[in-house]
Order: structure tokens, then C-alpha cells, then sequence
């Protein structure tokens, strides 16, 4: 150093320490650096070696530390004391949390298990908790999938053998045109923005079908403003338009789709609409060559795909792409007239079917590889389409989302794009038999029982169907009845307002886990606080008697649970992101990955997976204790981790089984696995051969894989369902066939839902309201920067956005007189809430629009009082009804999945005469939970570690 110059270190010190493990602040499951000094967490970075995001880091992920350290914490377990809503807890011991939940869970277990309802929020440890339930005997277990994005999990799984998301991927290397359906910006958060910047430095084009025009519809290079609930409409004529103009994948139909299967066509009769089959039970198709029935699954056959055959019985039946064909060349899905409908120029409609036809077959690629396919077949290379496409909950939550999800996958399969370089591709495990073989358990149920398999399931026809011998669901969430039979999620927005009103029965105890149902995770939530806390005349107790809650922090839920067990943060738990669960694998090959504790809790919390384990050997479930009755995992979730196996060989974790951690897939439990998850950065993951990187449903060399690691049951060719059998059944049953059939009253609803092919028909409370009275969509979105309710708790995440506005057209407030900052009513038919406005270009002009979950109630999270998210930030969810208008109960929920309908929401907007200036309805503030410190005004996280000169070095 020369004289005079100043002393700067130019390298400081990070951290004393950096471990690896996999973020929360989202459900993306990125790998991170956590740079740990003196015992704290300085610093958060991304892993460049994880699969997931590659070293990418987003905001969400840095402020993990102000997650981690938030005075929202909850400290203790808590026993109620005052009446419920009213906030006022004593501290307990664990022993005496324990023994109290020990003892509820137990009396029910021993006279009607299914008085329990478990349903837990965005936790990642499903496969732990549905297997819990089905121990304990309850059919009554969800997670949040009903909420979310149910449509589009069973669409996909009852239509290609998975869906987008955590299912598949848009081949980000090799897409040429990239369409985007209703994405909220944090789903799938960090992969998708790389992706799209790799598009974007390709030249790749993107197309974003959003009413909304933020995030990744900003960026897009093109954005189609569609009218919400009318996606479905939109692709369905663009189906039409590449069958009018003959622009379809003939070739990729015959091979890996049920295209040339035979329907049996023959109305009025019990076989109507099912496919063909032969005295063995095989499909059949017509052999061109032979001009013969054959079966459909013999390599040996040219299949015809159009036409009309006669069966050996001379009933007449036609491929099932000539239905598909016949239906969608139909006048009524051309541009000009669904246009109107969509909110789009018919012109663009055709040329975004001709742009996407132009890339499929003009633009084709080709990967070179020598793979055989199931038949045995050599190829020297795959062929690729390179058109992928991603869809969310945008067009999910609606209640014909399930058929708008599955006409997605159909219009991509007509294309072939469906697993093919450029297109869209699988991540391990899927693709899945068409659906999975697991049917939903609960059938049996009684008590000191466990359940026959797993609660959530797929039904294959109404014989699967959860039901009473009278008919009534068995499940309170009437998953799986009549109601919402391909519900592979459940109904977690119905359980509360169910259980409170005793239809189909009352149950005793709620237990939750992660889930802000007295707030954000409600619909009606007004009400849903009125039913938690409401009382039966008769006894004088509350009409769900138990309600147990873990959570890390205090959120509104806390104030409404009678006993909460206090979760851990997850910088302090040990977790799986396993195969059997959401795993994190990519499309190249699969992967899993792990949480072990960055640092230890310094409050007396525990992690609920151990504890729920706990409870488990407690209560004495099968596969919780060892025959002499003694604790099965003492060492909570990480020895269950380690040694629990589902079947063969297989377990949580799919890397370093067997004794000393040789293999992966399958193998006995290695007592060093978490340790070699530790040294490996805290994941696993193979990449596959390029032989088995493409056509994986076809794909032998890929299928003999994922048989021998237990993702399939066997190597049979997984065939894509255009037309889809298991709806034809529940629709023969709505019209009276069958051992199983639906009340009269139901079976209108049912025949029109149950297509077995896509079709388009407007949403629910869109048909049943006032139009007049309710003329503009609401919907809400969730921004990059948080989520769910977490993000809006977060102090350094607070400041980028502490308080929500609803986003209205600048046309439609020239028309309505309104201006920026106004505060105006929103009246949906169920309710109305004020709010405060913001005026923009980019949205469809007949919708309104706000982020989600920022607003908080007062007092909650341990903010202050009067923070901007309570006095300024709102919910839409007082004005979204669980139950759709009219008479009858029914749920505001797709009739297929369930999935709840939440962006089916009409609102009038009107301006407020001046007054104050707060968001409305507001409640009373809910008191700190004992044992938190109010939180500091000005957070100096960090100041800690401040270098001074000549010291840290
Ligand atoms: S995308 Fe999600 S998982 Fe990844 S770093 Fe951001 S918050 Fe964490």
C-alpha cells in the first residue's frame, strides 16, 4: 500500500460459514448459499450448480433472512382462553399441546375418524401429510390444490400424463414461439424468467394470453388482453383453424394418442360414447391395410383416424378424432365467432393460429439420437415442433377451467408438441398412466382404521366415486361426489363453510397447517370469521368444536384456533422435496433435494412434520410405531426421511440409497443419506441419456428407467387421451346408466360438464348474475415479489409493496368518471368492499384487478395497527362467495375438479363520496399473541455486521 492511500478492504469477510439448502420464500424450490456470520444469516445466494434456477436469485430469495428473523414469529405453543377471534392465548409446555391434540384426535379416532378434517396450506410435504391421514383413518385431507391450480393438474393428467408447472417444462433451448396462458408472476418464478430471457436472446417469440399486462406479459412480445373465462373459446378456434387449413401432426396422432380409437356410437344405450373394445378388453381401431378391426395398441396396424366403421355386433362406431374433427370444424369455434365473445379481432386469432402453425410445421427441428420407441422401433432422431406453451391458474380458477386446461393440451398434442424438442416436456416423475392408477381412498372408513390407500386419488368412472350408500359424500368437502368428481385435490374453500353448516355432516376437529383460512385462503372470509366463531344454540359450543393450527408466524388464522403448535422457519427444519411429492427435477432428468437447519430455533417452535409424526406414534398409527408400540422415528422427520419406504425400495429421498448410499431410485434406507445430501449441496439429481430425453410416453429406453425407479408401474406406451373415457362415464351416468347415478336434480349440469371432449361454456356466476348489475370482471394476481400472505409480512419485501390498489382501465374510468387515487365501492352479488384506485393501460377494459394478499387484518403479523396493508390494502375475497348465487348449495367450484372458481368474480365499481381514507370492511384489531414483542419501527438487521476500518478482516 503507498503512503496516503486509504485502508479499504477490497475482499471482506462474507460469512464464518456458508451452507446449502433450498429456499421457501416460493413454491420454486431454488438452491441457495446461505452465508452464515457469528451464528446469523448475513447473507443469501443462488446455488449455480442447483438444476432449479442455476445461481439465480430473485428478491423473494435474498429477504429469506427478514423471513427468518421476522417478529412474527411465533415463539410457543398456545392454548386459547378467551373466546375464539378474540386473540387471547396462554403459553403451554409441549407435553400438555400434545396431550390435549393427542387426546382430540384420539376420542375421534376411536368413534368416527373422519370427524377429522386435515388440510394443510402451501407446505411441500404432502406425501408425508396424506399419507398421516390415511393412517389415521380420515378421508378429509387436502391440500391446497383445490385453491389453486386443480384444473390444471387433472387436465393434464387426464389428458397427457401431466400437466405444466411441476410437471413439465417449455423446452426453454430449443422453443421457437412460446405461449403463455393466464401466469401469475411467482409461479414457477425464477426458471420461467431465465427461460424467457433465453427466448428473448434467441429471437424466440412470446405470446402472453393475459387480461393483464404485467410481468411476464409485459416483457412478451406480444399481449392478447382476453376477456376473463373465454381462454377456452380462444383456443378452441384455433383449433379450428388448423383443422380447416389441414395444419395438424397426422403422424404424431397415429403413434402416441388415442386419435384412431374406435367410439362406439350407439345414443341412448349404456356404451355409448365408450371406446370399442374386444372379448379381451382391448381397445380397437380400423387397419387401413388390412381393412379389418384391430387392436388399437399393435405397432403392426395403419390405423384410420376419420371415417365409420361396423363393430362385430354391427353397432357403428368412428375414431375418436373424427368426433374430435367433427365438433371443433363446427361454424361455432371459427374466429368471427368467438371474437366477440374473447374480447379479440378475429383476424388475430387466425394469425396467431397460422404464426403457431408456421413454427409447428415450417420451422421443424430434429434432434439426433438412436432411441427405440415401446414397439421396439430404431430411430435415429426425434423430431420436434417447437411451439410450447405454459398455462396457470389465470385460466385454472374458473369454473370451466377444467375444460379450457384440456383443450390447451389437446390443441399441443394436434400440433405435436407434447414431449418433442422445442415443444413442451415432462419432469420425472410424469409422465403418468392416463389418469394415475391411484384411486382416491376413504370407501371403508371406520374406526381405529386406516384408509386402504391415500385420500387423494383418481377416479376412473362412477364406481370410484367417495359416496354414502344413500348417496351423500363421504368426504366434507364433498370431493369425489356428484359435486366434483375428478377432484384429485379436494375442495379446501368448502370445508370450513361445510363443516359449519353440517352439510354433508359436522365433523369435531379442524386441523390445519399453513393455511390463513380466517384471511386470505377464504373465500367469503367476512363470513368464513362469522362461521369459525359461531356457536351452536343447543350446547353452547362452537358449532366445529376443535380447531388446531401450525404456522410460523402470527397470522390471522392464529387468533381463530384454539391450540397452535408453532412451526419451525424453514432456515431451521429438515425437509424433503421428494419424487413422491413435488420434487425438483427437469425435463433433462430428475431430481430431489433437501432442508436441513442453516441455524437453530431460538424460540421454543418445532417442526411440524416432527411433530405430526409425533402425534402419529402418540395415538399409535400404523407405520408410526414399532410393534411394541415405541416411537417409529424418534428422530422426527429427518429419521423418517431416511428410513420410511412406500414400496421397494423406494422413499423420500431418491439419491445415495442402499447401505452405503451406492445407488438411487430404489434401494434400502442409507443411515449416511442426508449426510451425502449435505455434501452435494443439498440435492440430487440424474441427468438421462439423450436416448431418453424426448417422447418419454413412448419412449422405451426412458420407460425401462422410469419403471426401475417406480414412476411407472410398467412399460407400457402412455397413450395422450384426446377424447377422454372416464368423462364419457360420468356422463352415461348423468343420464341414468350405471350401477352409480346422480341425483335428478344434478344430472343437467353433470351431461354438459362431463364432455369427453373440450368444450366452452361460460362461467358460473357469470351466467347467473345481473350482467347489468355486475358488468367488469375482478380479478387478482400475486406480484414477483411476494407470496401468498408471507411476502407482505416482510420487512425489506413490505417496502417495494405495502399496500394493493385495484387496477382499472383508463377507459373505463374516463367512462365511469373516475380518476387515479379515487376510492370507490366494489359490490360483487355477496358483498362490498372499498378500495382505493389506480388507473392503467394494460388491462382488458371490462376487468378490474388487484394483487393478492397484500391486504392484512389489523394487528396480525405482529404490524402495526395502522400499517398501510390493514388501513390501506384490501382483500378481494369478501366479495367472492363459496357458493354460487341461487337456491340451491352449490359450490362456486369447476363441476368436474372442484377447483374453486375464484376469477369468475363480477363487481360494479362506484366512486365513494370523500370521507376517510381506509379500505373497508375493516375488523378489530387483533391483539400480539403472547409472548411476541411488538415489532421495531425501523429494522436495523444487518448493522450487526458492519465492517469498521482494520476490523472483521
Ligand atoms: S424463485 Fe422462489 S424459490 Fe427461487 S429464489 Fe425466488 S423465492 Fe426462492
Amino acid at each position: 500500500m503507498m503512503a496516503g492511500e486509504p485502508r479499504i478492504n477490497l475482499s471482506p469477510k462474507v460469512a464464518d460459514e456458508v451452507k446449502f439448502t433450498t429456499c421457501y420464500m416460493c413454491a420454486c424450490r431454488c438452491g441457495i448459499k446461505v452465508h452464515i456470520r457469528d451464528g446469523q444469516i448475513r447473507y443469501i445466494e443462488g446455488n449455480k450448480n442447483h438444476p432449479v434456477n442455476k445461481g439465480v436469485l430473485c428478491g423473494k430469495g435474498s429477504s429469506g433472512i427478514m423471513q427468518h428473523y421476522s417478529p412474527a414469529r411465533l415463539r410457543k405453543p398456545l392454548k386459547r382462553v378467551g373466546e375464539r377471534g378474540q386473540g387471547e392465548f396462554v403459553e403451554i409446555e409441549w407435553d400438555e399441546a400434545l396431550g390435549i391434540a393427542t387426546k382430540w384426535l384420539g376420542d375421534i379416532r376411536k368413534s368416527d375418524p373422519k370427524k377429522l378434517a386435515f388440510f394443510t396450506g402451501r407446505d411441500q410435504s404432502q406425501s408425508l401429510t396424506g399419507w398421516w391421514a390415511a393412517q389415521f383413518g380420515t378421508p378429509n385431507f387436502a391440500a391446497h390444490g383445490g385453491f389453486c391450480s386443480v384444473n390444471m393438474a387433472s387436465a393434464g393428467l387426464y389428458t397427457i400424463g401431466g400437466s405444466f408447472w411441476e410437471f413439465g417444462e417449455p423446452d426453454w433451448e430449443r422453443t421457437k414461439y412460446f405461449v403463455l396462458f393466464g401466469v401469475a408472476e411467482d409461479h414457477d418464478s425464477n426458471p420461467i424468467k431465465t427461460g424467457l430471457g433465453k427466448l428473448k436472446a434467441r429471437g424466440a417469440k412470446v405470446l402472453s394470453i393475459n387480461p393483464i399486462r404485467t410481468g411476464y406479459s409485459a416483457v412478451a412480445d406480444e399481449w392478447v388482453g382476453i376477456r376473463p373465462g373465454t381462454d377456452g373459446l380462444f383456443v378452441l378456434a384455433l383449433i379450428h383453424e388448423l383443422l380447416r387449413n389441414d395444419q395438424i401432426d397426422v403422424d404424431y396422432l397415429v403413434r402416441y394418442t388415442n386419435a384412431p380409437w374406435l367410439v362406439i356410437q350407439a345414443p341412448g344405450t349404456a356404451e355409448h360414447g365408450l371406446f370399442a373394445r374386444d372379448a379381451e378388453g382391448d381397445v380397437l381401431a380400423f387397419d387401413a391395410h388390412t381393412k379389418s378391426l384391430a387392436k388399437a395398441k399393435s405397432a403392426e396396424i395403419a390405423p384410420m383416424i376419420v371415417g365409420e366403421v361396423s363393430l362385430a355386433d354391427g353397432r357403428k362406431a368412428v375414431p375418436s378424432f373424427e368426433l374430435l374433427a367433427t365438433r371443433y370444424l363446427d361454424p361455432k369455434y371459427s374466429p368471427d365467432s368467438v371474437a366477440a365473445t374473447c374480447g379479440l379481432k378475429a383476424d388475430d386469432i387466425r394469425r396467431i393460429a397460422s404464426e403457431i402453425a408456421d413454427v409447428a410445421f415450417n420451422q421443424s427441428i430434429e434432434v439426433k439420437a438412436d432411441w427405440t420407441d415401446w414397439a421396439g422401433r430404431k430411430h435415429d432422431k426425434f423430431i420436434g415442433r417447437p411451439v410450447a406453451m405454459h398455462a396457470m391458474r389465470g385460466i385454472s380458477a374458473h369454473s370451466n377451467g377444467f375444460h379450457t386446461c384440456r383443450a390447451i393440451h389437446v390443441l399441443q398434442t394436434l400440433i405435436g408438441s407434447v414431449e418433442c424438442p422445442g415443444g413442451f416436456r415432462f419432469k420425472a416423475p410424469f409422465p403418468k398412466p392416463i389418469p394415475p392408477a391411484q384411486k382416491p381412498a376413504g370407501k371403508g372408513y371406520g374406526p381405529m382404521k386406516p384408509l386402504g390407500g391415500m385420500p387423494l386419488g383418481f377416479t376412473m368412472g362412477p364406481e370410484d366415486l367417495l359416496l354414502e350408500a344413500d348417496g351423500t359424500p363421504i368426504r366434507i368437502d364433498k370431493a369425489y361426489s356428484w359435486e366434483a368428481p375428478i377432484a384429485s385435490h379436494g375442495l379446501m374453500h368448502m370445508v370450513i363453510s361445510n363443516a359449519w353448516k353440517g352439510d354433508p355432516y359436522r365433523i369435531d376437529t379442524l386441523f390445519l397447517y399453513m393455511a390463513n383460512m380466517s384471511w386470505n385462503s377464504s373465500m367469503n372470509t367476512s363470513k368464513v370469521m362469522e362461521m369459525l366463531t359461531d356457536k351452536d344454540e343447543a350446547t353452547g359450543e362452537y358449532k366445529i368444536p376443535h380447531i388446531i393450527y401450525s404456522d410460523a408466524f402470527a397470522s390471522e388464522m392464529v387468533s381463530y384456533a384454539d391450540l397452535i403448535l408453532p412451526d419451525t422457519t424453514y432456515l431451521e427444519r429438515w425437509d424433503c422435496i421428494s419424487l413422491l411429492d413435488r420434487p425438483i427435477c427437469e425435463a433433462d432428468g430428475p431430481g430431489d433435494a433437501i432442508r436441513h437447519p442453516i441455524v437453530q430455533p431460538d424460540r421454543d417452535v418445532r417442526a411440524f412434520q416432527t411433530v405430526l409424526l409425533d402425534l402419529g406414534a402418540r395415538l399409535g398409527l400404523p407405520g408410526m410405531v414399532n410393534d411394541d408400540g415405541a416411537n417409529k422415528y424418534p428422530g422426527g422427520y429427518p429419521d423418517y426421511i431416511v428410513n420410511h419406504m412406500r414400496m421397494g425400495g423406494v422413499g423420500p429421498l431418491a439419491g445415495w440409497r442402499g447401505a452405503d448410499g451406492e445407488t438411487f431410485g430404489r434401494g434400502i434406507p442409507n443411515p449416511k443419506q442426508l449426510d451425502a445430501y449435505i455434501k452435494h449441496e443439498g440435492f440430487w439429481h440424474h441427468e438421462l441419456r439423450d436416448n431418453q430425453k424426448f417422447f418419454k410416453f413412448a419412449n422405451k429406453d426412458y420407460l425401462d428407467f422410469a419403471m426401475r425407479m417406480g414412476f411407472v408401474p410398467n412399460t407400457q406406451q402412455i397413450l395422450i387421451q384426446l377424447y377422454s373415457e372416464p368423462m364419457q362415464k360420468f356422463r352415461l351416468a348423468a343420464e341414468g346408466f350405471g350401477a352409480v347415478v346422480p341425483p335428478e336434480a344434478m344430472r343437467p349440469r353433470l351431461r354438459e360438464a362431463f364432455d369427453p371432449l373440450p368444450i366452452w361454456y361460460p362461467p358460473y356466476e357469470e351466467a347467473m348474475v345481473d350482467l347489468k348489475s355486475y358488468p367488469l370482471h375482478a380479478l387478482t394476481q400475486r406480484p414477483m415479489i411476494m407470496y401468498h400472505s408471507w411476502g407482505s409480512q416482510n420487512a425489506w419485501l413490505r417496502q417495494i409493496l405495502g399496500r394493493n390498489r385495484l387496477y382499472v382501465s383508463s377507459q373505463k374510468a374516463l367512462e365511469l368518471g373516475l380518476v387515479d387515487d379515487d376510492w370507490v365501492r366494489v359490490t360483487s352479488h355477496n358483498a362490498t368492499i372499498k378500495a382505493q384506485i389506480r388507473t392503467m393501460e394494460g388491462v382488458n377494459p371490462d376487468t378490474v384487478w388487484t394483487w393478492n394478499a397484500i391486504g392484512k387484518r389489523s394487528g396480525s403479523w405482529n404490524l402495526a395497527p395502522d400499517a398501510p396493508e390493514a388501513k390501506k390494502g384490501f382483500l378481494l375475497n369478501h366479495l367472492i362467495s363459496e357458493l354460487l348465487p341461487g337456491r340451491e348449495r352449490r359450490a362456486n367450484s369447476d363441476p368436474v375438479t372442484g377447483q374453486a372458481a375464484w376469477f369468475d368474480l363480477r363487481v360494479r365499481i362506484e366512486k365513494c363520496e370523500a370521507g376517510d381514507e381506509v379500505s373497508e370492511p375493516q375488523f378489530p384489531t387483533l391483539p400480539l399473541p403472547v409472548g411476541l414483542a411488538p415489532s421495531p419501527n425501523v429494522s436495523r438487521y444487518g448493522a450487526q455486521f458492519k465492517e469498521t476500518h482494520g476490523a472483521r478482516r
